[in-house]
């Protein structure tokens, strides 16, 4: 009886499973995280569609593929990420990729000159507060990050710039009856994102030189290019709890009033950071390093950018009447 009954659910699931691998699924052009995808976004405006891998919310530093995200990366037309030090959960499948399908934007010739030191030497060196045993850190090292250089290159206008021009060469490849729209994005692109750059100067030249604790070492490129002084971060690897001493060494430094504005994220929201600040005159904001609530289209990375300068002047100037 009961072999009877489960028979024909058995063939059903099994029909509906060969119907799932079959039906066409329409990614053209896949995009790793959200900034990622606002610059893709941006050339591929009106020609083809952009996907954004990465769930809003989701951290690039402990992502974990599903199925269905290694389905769409190989039907893709094309997948851009950063490069295996920032998203350690795509090298695998991308990997088995055919090699012009994919766009590693830290690998860009024109990019490489414009990278930028991380700074987990530092640490280590001088704080002896990270809580990995010897033995863990060649595994640590691969799963994060924290190379060499540091890897949040989407924080960097120029080096966004390179990248379009770099997605706008490929798409170009790929549908060059596309010529005339696609040469247009590119065009609009870094038209906007040179006004953008010049109306985020004036936003954030009153600000130049106030000290600030960011959650983690995402902001350099910005910061770089736009003359933000940060003191210091918590930590580099929003996955490892930043250790006693420096969470003291920046108590110390708000108490002194040598900074204005401690940062958390919204991907991030440690209780440490509340903490350090308490009973202190330091205000608390908030940087979204992978624009959360944008939507991708043509105009979301300069959205993008001008959200974090907001952000970044509203908790940093001295509030009026004080
Ligand atoms: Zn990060």
């Amino acid at each position: 009886m009961l072999h009877k009954n489960k028979r024909p659910v058995l063939l059903l699931s099994a029909s509906l499973i060969a119907a799932s691998f079959t039906a066409p699924l329409h990614a053209a052009v896949v995009a790793s995280i959200k900034p990622v995808g606002f610059i893709a976004a941006a050339i591929a405006d009106g020609v083809t569609p952009v996907e954004i891998l990465l769930p809003d919310g989701a951290s690039a530093h402990d992502y974990a593929l599903r199925p269905s995200d290694v389905k769409r990366l190989r039907q893709a037309d094309l997948v851009v990420w950063v490069g295996p030090e920032m998203e350690a959960f795509l090298p695998k499948t991308i990997g088995q990729l055919p090699d012009d399908k994919s766009l590693a934007l830290a690998a860009l010739p024109q990019v490489k000159p414009l990278l930028m030191k991380g700074t987990e030497e530092e640490e280590h060196g001088h704080e002896h507060e990270h809580e990995h045993g010897h033995a863990d850190h060649d595994e640590a090292e691969h799963h994060h990050h924290h190379g060499e250089y540091n890897m949040h290159l989407w924080m960097s206008p120029e080096i966004a710039r390179q990248s379009a021009v770099a997605i706008h060469a490929k798409l170009l490849e790929l549908m060059p009856q596309s010529r005339d729209k696609l040469d247009a994005n590119l065009q609009h692109f870094e038209a906007e994102l040179a006004s953008a750059d010049t109306q985020i100067k004036s936003q954030l030249a009153p600000v130049k030189g106030k000290g600030y604790f960011v959650f983690h070492d995402a902001y350099s490129y910005f910061e770089k290019h736009y003359g933000l002084t940060q003191s210091g971060h918590f930590t580099v690897n929003p996955e490892i709890q930043p250790g006693a001493q420096r969470l003291h060494h920046i108590r110390t430094e708000l108490v002194e009033q040598k900074a204005v504005c401690v940062f958390a994220e919204p991907q991030f929201r440690p209780a440490v950071v509340e903490a350090v600040a308490r009973g202190t005159k330091v205000r608390s904001g908030t940087l979204d390093p992978l624009g959360m609530g944008i939507t991708p289209d043509r105009d979301s990375y300069v959205t993008f950018l001008a959200q974090l300068s907001s952000q970044f002047a509203s908790c940093l100037k001295e509030p009026k009447g004080t």
